[in-house]
């Protein structure tokens, strides 16, 4: 089918990835799938011919390639005939490293990203646990701080490339009382001691080792951590988006391999005198199977154009994994079907498809899970704001070093949005990946952030600030006398947000940054607000004044409860309870400010 999405430099790249796969790949594949592994050459081999850093930029050994590049690749890699492959080779270059390319140091990237791509090292990434895969925040394998190291305790389950892997990336609880917002990436590399894994032994994914890991005392640098302290639940749902776009287009290639070797097949199998192809039972089941299969396949490439635009197609990409793996699982039982009883003989591929087609739903956020994400986008209007693409900063010279403990002064409270206590009378919560205090789960935001861009845009106010007004000014302006002692009061209302927001201005983290800001609250009559950052201090003023680099739309009530610590302003911007129309700036804006707190 012409493609809008594919031109000639992706076909081209799609019949080298398929010749390889079918002349190096394929022929081992019973081999392999015996022997439960894939051997290391091969991993070495798809780093030297370019295969293994389709996305990542060409200073790292990538090759700096668009989206669908990597959709051509994922969908021919099927044609590996092994699940197991697909699994190991999708993880090892689109899932293990997400994190590290995105926020790993020049270091990291040195030692864990570029090894990858170059297929010299193999990576995991270890996120589910004996109890509990679905609920990521109910996570409890813990890291402390012990003087220059991480200390390591617990286990994972499922880890693919867990066995044979080189390195994994292991989601740890690092604050024992914050849900979500206490989770952490460290890497640890195979050979640390109290380290151990062991292989599960599964019903198809052979050739994929999927691990058991345990971690006794495991002790790792502080400099293994990737991203920020207690920030590694925001990473690993950032990295979901492609992951389940991964999954997806992997089962839209294994789909069309299927229906392949079953049109071949049905013309070849005679039965009353005539191919099986010829009846029209047969004929019309298949050509529903193909219809499906495009509507997946484009739902597919849509969601990947969207990814691709610096959007955040998280229910685009969990609809187009939701359809993609459930069709696979049905093309697969009805296709064997068609096959008779060779079918269900080991000589034909179409017995390892179904066998390997049964996890799709499983991996990367089972179906009900999908089907969770997708209903609180259609039914509740949450709506996920678009993700910033970055430059990736590739100057950075050091490995970032690990920020000092949190002063008791500097520590921000526990942030309360928790899954596990969202849950309802012991019921797991519905939406496990977006937790959220339950009172804000009816807040009305339904404005696009495009609308609000676009208003930002076109309606700018009367232009900088002029120079005046103190930031003791700004205060009384905004709320009449207030106190200024050593404790600055806990706001109530917007009015006095604004009125203390100077107060916990952190002046050391403002150097030479100047930014201006709207906010407009929906809820309340005094709606506009300014925030200027300039010359290492921070003015609030009542109305939208100048030119805004970030406007926000949200609630009294959501930002309340984001500036007072109770919600993470992560979880609020993937619930869509705050529009921002600039995320860098506004993640910056958010480390201006202590917490309001007593
Ligand atoms: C072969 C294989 C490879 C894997 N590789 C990795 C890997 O590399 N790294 C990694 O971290 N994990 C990996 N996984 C784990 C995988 O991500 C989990 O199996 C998956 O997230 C589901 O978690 P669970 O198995 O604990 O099931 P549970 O979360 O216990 O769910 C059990 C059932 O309850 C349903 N359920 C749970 N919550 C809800 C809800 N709110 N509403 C409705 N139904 C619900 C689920 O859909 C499922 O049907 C792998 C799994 C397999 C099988």
């Amino acid at each position: 089918m012409t493609s809008i999405y594919f031109g000639e430099e992706h076909e081209s790249f799609r019949r080298t990835v398929r010749q390889f796969l079918e002349t190096e790949v394929a022929p081992h594949a019973r081999e392999w799938e015996e022997a439960r592994r894939i051997p290391r050459e091969t991993f070495r081999r798809m780093g030297d011919l370019g295969l293994l850093g389709i996305l990542f930029p060409e200073e790292l050994g990538g090759t700096g390639a668009s989206i669908f590049h990597a959709l051509a690749f994922l969908e021919e890699l099927p044609r590996s005939l092994m699940g197991g492959f697909v699994a190991a080779v999708s993880v090892q270059q689109f899932i293990a490293t997400g994190a590290i390319h995105l926020h790993g140091t020049r270091e990291q990237k040195r030692r864990w990203l570029e090894p990858s791509i170059a297929g010299t090292e193999v990576g995991a990434i270890a996120i589910s646990e004996p109890d509990t895969g679905s609920d990521v925040a109910a996570i409890r394998t813990t890291a402390r701080r012990d003087g220059d190291t991480w200390v390591i305790d617990g286990a994972k389950t499922w880890i693919t490339n867990g066995v044979e892997g080189d390195f994994v990336v292991v989601a740890c609880r690092t604050d024992r009382d914050a849900g979500a917002g206490g989770l952490s990436l460290i890497v640890v590399e195979a050979d640390t001691p109290g380290f151990s894994r062991a292989r599960l032994r599964k019903m198809g994914w052979h050739s994929s080792d999927t691990g058991e890991l345990t971690f006794e005392n495991v002790r790792v640098p502080l400099g293994n951590l990737v991203g920020e302290e207690n920030e590694g639940f925001y990473l690993i749902m950032e990295t979901f988006v492609l992951e389940r776009l991964v999954t997806a287009a992997t089962s839209v290639g294994s789909c069309r391999l299927a229906l392949e070797e079953t049109r071949k097949y049905i013309f070849e199998r005679q039965a009353f005198g005539r191919p099986i192809g010829k009846f029209q039972a047969i004929r019309h089941r298949l050509a529903d199977l193909h219809a499906e299969l495009e509507a997946a396949a484009q739902l597919v490439y849509h969601a990947a154009w969207l990814h691709e635009k610096g959007e955040n197609p998280v229910a685009e990409a969990c609809m187009a994994k939701l359809l993609a793996t459930e069709l696979s699982k049905r093309t697969a039982d009805e296709c064997l079907q068609f096959f008779g009883g060779f079918g269900t003989v080991e000589e034909y591929p179409i017995e390892r498809f179904f066998r390997d087609s049964r996890f799709g739903t499983i991996v990367a956020g089972t179906s009900e899970i999908m089907r969770e994400i997708i209903s609180k986008a259609v039914l509740d209007g949450v709506a996920f704001p678009r993700r910033e693409v970055d430059e990736v900063d590739e100057v950075e010279v050091a490995a970032k070093p690990a920020e000092p403990a949190e002063t008791a002064e500097t520590a921000e409270p526990a942030k309360t949005a928790e899954t596990a206590e969202n849950s309802v009378a012991g019921e797991p919560d519905a939406f496990a990946e977006f937790p959220v205090p339950p009172e804000l789960l009816d807040a009305d935001v339904t404005e696009t952030l495009d609308a609000v861009f676009t208003e930002a845009l076109l309606t700018p106010g009367p232009g900088p600030v002029p120079p005046g007004p103190t930031i003791h000014d700004a205060v009384t302006l905004v709320t009449g006398p207030i106190s200024l002692g050593p404790s600055v009061p806990v706001p109530t209302n917007v009015a006095e947000l604004f009125a203390t927001l100077p107060l916990r201005f952190r002046v050391d983290r403002a150097s030479g940054w100047s930014a201006r800001f709207h906010f407009r609250f929906k809820d309340v009559p005094r709606s506009d607000w300014t925030v200027a950052i300039e010359d290492g201090a921070c003015r609030t003023l009542e109305g939208h004044d100048g030119l805004a680099d970030c406007v926000v739309t949200t609630t009294e009530k959501t930002y309340l409860a984001i500036e007072c610590g109770q919600l993470s302003p992560e979880t609020a911007f993937l619930l869509g309870k705050v529009k921002v129309s600039n995320i860098g700036a506004m993640t910056r804006f958010g480390r201006m400010f202590r917490k309001a707190t007593t």
